[in-house]
């Protein structure tokens, strides 16, 4: 059991029909950020990183770009925006970064919020101030991810710019997640994230130790997205590789270790998708903290990405409006400058060729 398998879109195959019979699906899964603003500033951070995004820093009134902005949705437009993905057919939120989302204040009312709905939750963390208020929240949500990164104290300072003490207070939280996961009952997946990078290569192996003492459930290898693509792991890729294999072996009945690294490394080396029709977009839009939509992830706070603002329509009339329609009949993935979904896309654009099917009663 995989749950970062990419073939979950058979379990919507009504909404891929849809798209297959040129309508506009409601999506699945929407990334929702609550606040851009973040207690760390990590080396690998893609939002902060030059050259990867146009909208996500600001100026400030003496002309300084701000790379990690004050910015946070106010509590009433959370709950609208909730109120409404809910109303549209949106299955499951992900409160996610942007920023750290725990530092909204209101971080745990809007998870409770979403459960009230019937919206299953997922919550992307550094995990730092993971409160007593927040973990009883995420009792209910169906994972959570910390991001860890490193094995030290050490490395968790030089790449991610907190005090050593964050990585001790960090680990506290995780393990008092477990302990009352544990304790309740609640059917929480509790992962841990690592990127790998130029900074953290050499500790994946202590790193996914680390992680699997914690109790956890399990760790995700990735490779970090940047605008170099594969040029930024010259000189360590092959040996990143090898110790992610390696680490596979540290998986146990209780405790798996996902190793995307490979796969990520793959979509950097092809850089732009092969395929045109983007199925993902349609399933999984961004809605950032400055209350734009974005078609994905991938493409957050870009000038390609975006389809609209909130700010003064609900989300409904802009998935379904004009705009959007304009957007996507302009819209080929080919153009994207690297993908992270290419086997989602794959396999969905292959169900929804395979769907195309004659006299289909006759069985
Ligand atoms: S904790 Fe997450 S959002 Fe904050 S700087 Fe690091 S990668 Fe970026
Ligand atoms: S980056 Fe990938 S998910 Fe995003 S729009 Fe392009 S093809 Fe789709």
């Amino acid at each position: 059991m995989n749950p970062y398998s990419y073939n979950k879109a058979l379990l919507h195959m009504d909404r891929l029909l849809e798209l297959r019979d040129g309508k506009l699906p409601a999506p699945i899964h929407t990334h929702l950020i609550i606040s851009d603003l973040c207690n760390q500033n990590c080396s690998f951070c893609a939002y902060r990183i030059d050259g990867y995004t146009e909208f996500f820093a600001i100026r400030n009134g003496s002309g300084k770009l701000v790379r990690n902005p004050n910015r946070m949705i106010n509590y009433d437009t959370v709950i609208r925006i909730l109120e409404e993905l809910k109303s549209a057919g949106v299955k499951a939120v992900q409160f996610t970064g942007g920023g750290e989302p725990t530092l909204h204040p209101d971080c745990a009312e809007f998870i409770n919020r979403a459960h009230q709905l019937k919206l299953d939750t997922a919550l992307v963390t550094n995990g730092w101030k993971l409160n007593k208020e927040i973990r009883s929240a995420i009792l209910g949500s169906t994972w959570i991810r910390i991001s860890l990164d490193c094995a030290s104290p050490e490395s968790y300072h030089q790449m991610r710019r907190a005090p050593e003490r964050a990585f001790h207070e960090v680990l506290e939280n995780i393990r008092a997640l477990v302990d009352a996961r544990d304790k309740s009952g609640s059917d929480l997946t509790i992962g841990i994230g690592y990127v790998v990078n130029k900074d953290n290569w050499q500790e994946i192996i202590p790193g996914v130790k680390l992680a699997r003492s914690l109790g956890v459930d399990n760790i995700r290898l990735s490779a970090v997205f940047q605008p170099e693509n594969a040029a930024y792991f010259v000189g360590f890729h092959y040996q990143a590789a090898a110790l992610c294999k390696e680490a596979e072996w540290l998986s146990t009945g209780e405790f798996k270790v996902i190793n995307n690294f490979s796969d990520r490394m793959g979509e950097l080396v092809q850089g732009h998708p092969e395929y045109s029709r983007c199925p993902h977009q349609h399933f999984v839009p961004y809605i950032g903290a400055d209350l734009n939509l974005y078609c994905c992830c991938v493409l957050a706070y870009t000038r390609r990405g975006l389809i609209g603002s909130l700010k003064d329509q609900s989300f409904s009339e802009l998935w379904w409006g004009e705009k959007r329609k304009d957007y996507l009949e302009a819209f080929d993935a080919r153009e994207c400058p690297r993908c992270q979904f290419n086997d989602k896309n794959r396999n969905m654009n292959k169900l929804i060729e395979s769907s195309k099917i004659m006299h289909g009663n006759f069985l």
